[in-house]
């Protein structure tokens, strides 16, 4: 069976020479098609997206990627951004692809609890900056990911429930803009502009930095619960009653998972599926154990890490794999878990039963569910349903997408038509990334701020893919 959603690419990059172009401009380093190490240099992180860039530069500051803008503009190329390739999609083939990972300062301001932090500086940079000031801000699962990325694609945090996206809390981003000027967009000088960059994706302009306001530290109970496979309908269950009663401060995820035997995994957890419930806190032990009292009636529990965590080591919780790695994903908003969902997904992903992905469910809501001055905003639906299988062959990668097309039908009932933009994975389509609303938005917006199309996120919202 073809591949319903091709990520590879035969078309050659247009304009071979444009990296030549570009090194008579820009000091910095330019890597095109015809240099040594450029088939290693165009992956992403993500690598089974065979993504086909002209060039790659990496700017070492705003000047760089001024002229890379203008140059692009003269030779009616696009520029794309990518720090680092969590979301890659074959979107960025043909463009002129920004690599900013030599901009990465932070510079924490603890009087005004602000944080300016650069394109390619990392969330595990940001943590470490943070640590000791008694500040936080809205980090996700993983720290791998770069914090201006994850804030242009809605920021889905562990502490999304009680305090909103992460987008939310930027205040201000310095961008060059399609034009291939400079400029400071905050919400109160350009509340469309700003709107859209904070949650739209990548599509408006070249993020240079941003300024995030940042919380109190808040004392955080999390960790990890887990139960081999054959306790997976108690464990979903309980998981229900769990999310269905939890205060906004509670965000617990259930994964379905059959760790693969290779060397990365602990020996002793080679092969063997679990139902797996991750979950953190904003507060006491005490009061959390209470909210997790259904799942600790689940027999049969297996590993237990929950206690106190630093905000600054939230990410080993659930303990995202950090090398680059071949990722199919797939992700949907759920409207509600009934009776008919459980059934459907225990039959067709239950941990075990021999599904090519892991399957994990997110409690969302609360505050992500709030109106506001973002794209960001107004995030549908009760849980996130995402998948990720790992296709090291072709007949993997049929495997994986014929299971998913299953999937989707079975669970069609609860399914939102669209995922979250961060959480989408590999797909370039914007119409799954975002509400009709939000898209129409966004696409107005594209069309007046970007009408030559010079700047290209990973899910376009206009073009052919949209
Ligand atoms: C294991 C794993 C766990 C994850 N967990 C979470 C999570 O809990 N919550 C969450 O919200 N996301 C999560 N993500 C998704 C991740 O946050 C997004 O992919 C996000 O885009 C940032 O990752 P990145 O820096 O690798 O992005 P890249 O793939 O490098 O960039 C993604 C896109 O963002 C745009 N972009 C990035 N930087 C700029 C810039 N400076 N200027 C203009 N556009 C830019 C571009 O369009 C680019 O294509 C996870 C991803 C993985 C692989």
């Amino acid at each position: 069976m073809p591949d319903p959603h091709p990520t590879t690419t035969d078309t050659d990059a247009p304009f071979p020479d444009i990296a030549d172009s570009l090194r008579t401009k820009l000091s910095c380093e330019v890597i095109g098609p015809g240099d040594a190490d450029w088939e290693r240099s165009r992956l992403a992180w993500n690598t089974h997206v065979d993504q086909r860039p002209a060039a790659i530069v990496t700017p070492d500051g705003a000047d760089d990627i001024r002229a890379t803008v203008a140059l692009a503009r003269e030779h009616t190329l696009t520029v794309a951004v990518q720090p680092n390739g969590h979301g890659a999609t074959t979107a960025l083939s043909g463009t002129i692809l920004i690599r900013p990972v030599r901009l990465r300062d932070i510079t924490v301001d603890t009087e005004r609890r602000r944080v300016r932090v650069q394109a390619g500086a990392k969330w595990k940079e940001l943590q470490e900056a943070l640590d000791g000031t008694g500040l936080m801000g809205l980090p996700g699962s993983t720290a791998d990911n770069s914090v201006v990325g994850y804030h242009l694609g809605g920021g889905l945090s562990w502490f999304g429930r009680a305090h909103g996206p992460a987008a939310n809390y930027v205040r201000s981003l310095e961008v060059v803009t399609p034009e291939g000027e400079s400029r400071e967009v905050t919400a109160e000088n350009d509340p469309d502009l700003f709107w859209a960059l904070c949650g739209g994706g990548g599509d408006f302009g070249v993020v240079v930095s941003l300024e995030i306001e940042l919380l109190d530290e808040s004392p955080v109970y999390g960790g990890r619960l887990m139960w081999p496979a054959e306790c997976a309908e108690e464990v979903l269950r309980a998981y229900v009653a769990t999310t269905r009663a939890a205060p906004v401060r509670l965000s617990a995820w259930l994964w379905f998972v059959t760790y693969p035997p290779i060397d990365a995994i602990p020996a002793e957890l080679q092969g063997r599926s679990f139902a797996v419930v991750d979950s953190t806190f904003l507060g006491t032990a005490e009061e959390a154990e209470r909210y997790l009292r259904h799942l600790r009636a689940v027999p049969g529990l297996e590993t237990d890490t929950l206690g106190p965590v630093a905000v600054s080591r939230i990410d080993e919780v659930a303990g995202e794999p950090t090398d680059p790695m071949p990722a199919i994903d797939w992700a949907r908003l759920v409207t509600d878990i009934d009776e008919e969902f459980v059934k459907r997904l225990l039959e067709l992903n239950a941990p075990g039963g021999g599904s090519p992905v892991v399957a994990q469910l997110r409690h969302i809501g609360g505050a992500l569910a709030q109106p506001g001055a973002t794209a960001a905003s107004g995030l549908a639906g009760e849980y996130l349903l995402t998948t990720m299988g790992i296709p090291v062959t072709e007949t993997d990668a049929e495997a994986i997408h014929h299971h998913l097309d299953r999937l989707e039908t079975a669970l069609a009932d609860n399914l939102i038509g669209h995922s979250h933009p961060n959480m989408l994975g590999h797909d370039s389509r914007a119409r799954l990334a975002h509400s009709p609303a939000n898209l129409e938005r966004l696409r107005r917006i594209k069309r007046e701020r970007d009408p030559a199309g010079v700047i290209r996120g990973n899910r376009p919202v206009l073009g052919s893919s949209e």
